[in-house]
């Protein structure tokens, strides 16, 4: 066994063969699995172990850089110079809570994040004891033979045994964005990176062809492994929605900052005592952070994700969780997404006339059988599918299987097939072509097999064989033969034609002069619960637009069965694209369906949406639909038929490849953005609340109502627990029923902030109420700032009550079913009424213990708010409506 990739050793300039010897193995069979295991123990698993985690003292450090630590620690250092020493503890025991709270969530955010990217492994399929099986591309050792398609990524480094013009996407590795065709021949031992043609990398991709290689390095001593310090793979990142609320807060800490200056110097310049001054200030400056939110957020968008999950949707970043609620159409595929894509062929179309599958043995005319043979044989031979008998599931694509299940039906098993007529050589489906192609050795000759949409088909055939002797295809035959694949199309089928031709070289051009043998209508159901989502899009102002390779009136027939907005002008074919984009945007609200469309022209689609202000999400599974799918603003790519790349290219991946998957992940966006929305709401009005009480107080001589640490106890830990709930919503009924958000709109809006600061002004007045009523009743000022302090806190608590959106039944809304709203509660109230009578806490946060007339009052004047914002919302609409 030699080394792995030592840079002694040139596999690309060596044969094939010697380096199948080389590492022990034979192409047919590949290695027996003991083997595996003895290697595995040998070098390990394939893994970049650079894939970092966020590691335990980043997270802490992140803590301790916040604005809000400084601020805080600031105040406790002023504590100790005024000699507050209790005070100055219980700022950094707070401090301290603060950053353990923060940390927490922090961590248990990155490691789920990290926990989804972990369900997203590359599978690769290797040949083991001259079986061929899919794995988790980890398990690869050296020496294992490795089976690649057009679209897979490149697991691990490969040397090239065989290939059917292979392209690889070299770019990861070399920045070389043009494809490079590959080739088994050894080349020269001094060659670049970029010219061992003979060699397959891991971290690249196919984009074309078919290959087959032996492993030549796995994990760290793959090209990309060695280099890997240079592409260490970034991590989760921070969404814009991170962003704007950072800002938000450093924003908020600035204005504090200024603030406090000034109500410090207005203070000191009246005459004020410079201790309450200090005070005062700090007060302030611990009262106008919202702590909580950056956490409250990180937490809710990761939330998000795992929601998503649950319901089949992997999404990659934590941003696309904000942009999917944006969403405003979506482009989808047809097949596997609107459908089943569990196909059954139905009908036949012979030269002799149309066959039904079920009826094959009545009505059949003389001619069927050998026609009937000649069809089936070609679309059995020309096809990448695997099928043993017609009750197995098969694997590959599921037309091809139905394929070959109709073939076996019929007496034509593929392996026999195969060995009268070897495979020599074959031209992959692509859908731009949209037909592929596959050449047999058969005697001296070799036989064409050629199978593909119809016109496509139809294009290169210039003969039938009626009756058994050639006879030429003329245009209007042809004419004929397209209206027939219509009509088909029409009753929802799926066409596919097939042609052969014979030929005395194997590298003949695939699509000349072909012999057209028929036409082949495969069904494919429509999914159940397809038509329901559309619907719910149609009623979230969100548009559903088809877009398919396949034939238009199939796609029509489709797309009515499924309830999709598709009259019969608006049902247009890819090429009309780019008259559609010269002529302005208009026309593209109104069409439903684009049929026959290549994923050029896929790309161009999404660049017209977007180019009229609309939020795109595309679905893709191709290795051709990548560009769109990066181009699009949520790019979707199929959990089971995608291909890596359109998955690597994708933010999101339908685990089920349904349709009803991306309209619940919009759903799920919209909440979380509802939410976020809402408890950076909450949090807000409690801050400014907290700055009007003591800025107020100051300015107008009197005592404060609330302490400095009070209010810290207040943003820590009373304001926390009611966001958290808030962002643990469910969101309300509707959320489908409204239009799509405007994505440029701010977190908070200007309604958001009349609303808040509204609501603040009347919390502050709560507390400024209490303060009169209990220095009427000569309370003791001790007992009075506990009324204050008891009281602010409860309007806080109360407050979660007007954060519902839109006008809802006043005890039957998302507020009020929401669980953890009641949990925060009791939890914030048993946090409030233990220090008031715990006397070593009371002390602290300077408290007495209060008596029943104080609770009346505290209750009575919290309530207030809620009760009068709650009567105000009532009344308004009344009075809108007069
Ligand atoms: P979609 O997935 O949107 O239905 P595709 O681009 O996959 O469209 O296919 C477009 C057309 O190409 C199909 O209608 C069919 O006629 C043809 N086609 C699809 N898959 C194959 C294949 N494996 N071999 C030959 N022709 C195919
Ligand atoms: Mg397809």
């Amino acid at each position: 066994m030699p080394r792995q990739n030592d840079s002694g050793v040139c596999y690309h300039a060596q044969t094939g063969e010697h380096v199948l010897a080389e590492f022990g193995v034979t192409a047919g069979k590949g290695l027996s699995e003991s083997e595996v295991l003895h290697r595995r123990a040998r070098f390990g698993p394939n893994t970049l172990a650079t894939k970092r985690k966020v590691g335990i003292v980043t997270l802490l450090l992140r803590q301790l850089q916040s604005p809000v630590v400084f601020l805080l620690a600031g105040a406790a250092v002023l504590a100790a110079l005024f000699r507050e020493v209790e005070e100055a503890v219980a700022i950094v025991i707070v401090l301290g809570l603060n950053t353990l709270i923060g940390f927490f969530t922090e961590f248990k955010a990155a490691r789920s994040i990290e926990g989804l990217q972990a369900l997203e492994t590359l599978k690769a399929r290797v040949r083991r004891d001259g079986h061929d099986r899919m794995i988790p591309a980890d398990e690869l050792v050296p020496g294992d033979i490795v089976l690649l398609d057009a679209g897979d990524a490149i697991p691990a480094d490969l040397r090239l045994i065989e290939g059917a013009n292979p392209q690889v996407d070299e770019s990861t590795l070399t920045g070389e964005s043009v494809a490079v065709a590959k080739d088994a021949a050894p080349v020269p031992e001094a060659a670049r990176l970029a010219d061992r043609n003979s060699m397959l990398f891991r971290g690249t991709a196919l984009t074309a062809g078919s290959a087959l290689g032996v492993v030549t390095g796995t994990g760290l001593a793959t090209e990309i492994g060695q280099v890997s310090k240079l592409v260490a793979e970034a991590g989760a990142g921070t969404s814009p929605i991170e962003k704007k609320l950072a800002h938000l807060s450093s924003q908020l800490v600035w204005a504090t900052v200024a603030l406090t200056l000034l109500i410090a110097g207005i203070g000191i310049l009246t005459g004020k005592d410079a201790f309450l001054m200090a005070e005062a200030s700090i007060a302030l400056a611990v009262a106008a952070i919202p702590e909580g939110l950056p956490v409250v957020a990180t937490l809710t968008l990761a939330r998000g994700m795992w929601r998503m999950a649950r319901q089949n949707a992997l999404v990659e970043h934590l941003s696309a969780v904000e942009t999917l609620g944006a969403t405003t159409v979506i482009l989808t595929d047809k097949t596997g997404t609107l459908t089943e894509n569990r196909m059954t062929v139905r009908r036949f179309w012979l030269p002799s006339g149309e066959v039904s599958t079920n009826s094959t043995s009545e009505g059949s005319k003389p001619g069927d059988d050998a026609q009937l043979a000649a069809l089936v044989k070609v679309a059995v031979l020309c096809n990448d599918a695997a099928l043993d008998t017609p009750e197995a599931e098969g694997a590959g694509d599921p037309m091809e299987v139905a394929l070959l299940r109709a073939g076996l039906e019929e007496g034509h098993s593929r392996k026999d097939l195969l060995m009268r007529y070897p495979a020599v050589r074959k031209v992959a489906f692509d859908s731009t072509s949209k037909r592929m192609a596959t050449v047999h050795r058969h005697d001296n000759d070799y036989l064409y097999a050629i199978k593909g949409a119809p016109e496509a088909v139809l294009q290169s055939s210039h003969f039938i064989s009626p009756e058994g002797q050639l006879a030429p295809l003329g245009p209007e035959d042809q004419k004929i033969w397209l209206e027939r694949a219509a009509e088909l199309a029409h009753h929802g089928l799926r066409v596919l034609a097939c042609a052969a031709k014979a030929e005395t070289r194997p590298d003949a051009a695939p699509y000349e002069g072909l012999t057209f043998l028929g036409l082949i209508g495969l069904e494919d159901p429509a999914r159940r619960d397809v038509p329901g989502a559309i619907e719910a899009c149609y009623r979230a102002g969100i548009r559903v637009v088809m877009v398919t390779g396949d034939h238009v009136d199939t796609a029509r027939s489709i797309g009515r069965t499924v309830g999709l907005r598709c009259e019969a002008d608006n049902v247009v074919e890819g090429v009309e694209v780019a008259q559609l984009t010269a002529n302005g945007t208009d026309d593209f609200a109104r069409i439903g369906i684009f049929a026959r469309v290549s994923p050029k022209e896929k790309l161009d689609l999404v660049r017209a949406y977007q180019a009229s202000g609309e939020i795109v999400a595309m679905t893709g599974d191709g290795v051709n639909d990548a560009p769109a799918l990066r181009q699009a603003d949520i790019g979707v790519a199929m959990g089971l038929r995608g291909t890596d790349v359109a998955r690597e290219s994708a933010a999101m991946i339908l685990l089920d490849d349904a349709f009803p998957t991306i309209v619940a992940a919009i759903r799920e966006g919209r909440v979380i953005f509802g939410n976020i929305r809402r408890f950076a709401a909450y949090l807000l009005a409690c801050n400014l609340t907290e700055v009007l009480v003591v800025g107020i107080a100051v300015l107008l001589s009197l005592p404060l109502p609330i302490l400095p640490l009070q209010i810290l106890y207040l943003n820590l830990i009373t304001d926390v627990f009611p966001a958290f709930a808030l962002a643990l919503g469910e969101g309300e009924g509707d959320v489908l029923d409204r239009p799509p958000r405007n994505p440029r709109e701010p977190i908070l809006g200007r309604a958001q902030w009349v609303r808040l600061a509204t609501q603040s002004l009347m919390m502050s007045a709560a507390v400024f109420g209490a303060m009169w009523i209990s220095t009427s009743l000569s309370f003791s000022p001790e007992a009075t700032v506990t009324v204050t302090f008891l009281t602010l806190a409860c309007a806080q608590l109360w407050q979660v009550f007007n954060m519902h959106s839109g006008r809802v039944p006043l005890f039957n809304n998302e507020i009020t079913r929401n669980p953890w709203i009641w949990a925060a509660l009791i939890l914030c109230m048993v946090l409030l009424v233990i220090p008031a009578y715990l006397p070593a806490l009371a002390n602290i946060l300077g408290l007495s213990a209060p008596d029943a007339t104080m609770w009346t009052l505290i209750l009575g004047l919290s309530a207030l708010p809620t009760v009068f914002w709650q009567t105000m919302m009532r009344l308004r609409p009344q009075k809108s409506k007069a």
